[in-house]
């Protein structure tokens, strides 16, 4: 994060670059919260799993390749998406700054980001963990549909699309993703214990992770994120 004095204000927020890595289960919040962010602090917003999704959606070579581990819950392997971010990084809207949605998942990814960015002389300023209890995670999972054109989420109970299968944005027909189904949902928890969860004290060792209670409302976590945001600003 650059100094406050450096900072320079604009009507989307106090700060102009900040690189934050979004850390939790599935359902944990992550998406929603990273688009309310990017919304605020014009950061760009990379969610590995929305890049995956378009790949298989566009049917390239890593969507044909990636599929078959999202459909079953598993993760990609690691090089397929160290190359995938490698990419990402150098493109001209992280400049302003990014906030990473779903990477790093395992500990050899993290090591490859923290190489990827000292070659770019850059460092991270936080990792945000959004703590939540897996049966929370169950919960609001299975009732999340998406749109198929626009990707806006919502959910069953808390979020319903008043035209019931369609977006209210933009009418597109809501669907559950086969990820989102009990079973795989279970496994991806698992998956998430087991392969991501020993980044909590990766980063914590590094003196970067900030935990946030994610089993609250969306509005209580976000308020908690914001003010880890200006409390490192004001660093
Ligand atoms: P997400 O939308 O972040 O829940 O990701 C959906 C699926 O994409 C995951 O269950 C994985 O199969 C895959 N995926 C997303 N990000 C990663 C990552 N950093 N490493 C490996 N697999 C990933």
């Amino acid at each position: 994060m650059i100094p406050k004095a450096e900072a320079s204000s604009d009507s989307k927020g106090d700060v102009n670059i900040m690189r934050v890595i979004l850390l939790g289960p599935p359902g944990a919040g992550k998406g929603t919260q990273a688009a309310e962010i990017k919304a605020k602090y014009d950061v760009a917003h990379i969610s590995t799993g929305d890049m995956l999704r378009q790949n298989v959606k566009d049917a390239t070579e890593l969507g044909q390749q990636a599929q078959k581990y999202m459909d079953g819950g598993k993760l990609v392997p690691d090089e397929l998406i160290v190359k995938m971010m490698r990419e990402r990084l150098k493109e001209k809207d992280c400049e302003k700054g990014f906030l990473l949605d779903g990477f790093p998942r395992t500990v050899p990814q993290a090591e490859s980001l923290d190489g990827l960015l000292e070659n770019m002389n850059l460092s991270l300023d936080a990792v945000i963990l959004l703590d939540v209890a897996d049966d929370i995670v169950v919960d609001r999972l299975c009732g999340r549909r998406m749109c198929r054109q626009c990707g806006e989420i919502y959910h069953v109970s808390f979020k319903p699309s008043s035209q019931g299968d369609k977006c209210d944005k933009c009418g597109g027909d809501l669907f559950q993703r086969d990820d989102d189904k009990e079973q795989v949902i279970r496994n991806r928890l698992k998956v998430y214990h087991d392969q991501t969860a020993p980044l909590i004290s990766y980063y914590d060792e590094k003196g970067l992770l900030r935990r946030v209670n994610a089993g609250t409302s969306s509005s209580s976590v976000m308020a908690e994120i914001e003010a880890l945001v200006n409390e490192k600003v004001a660093e």
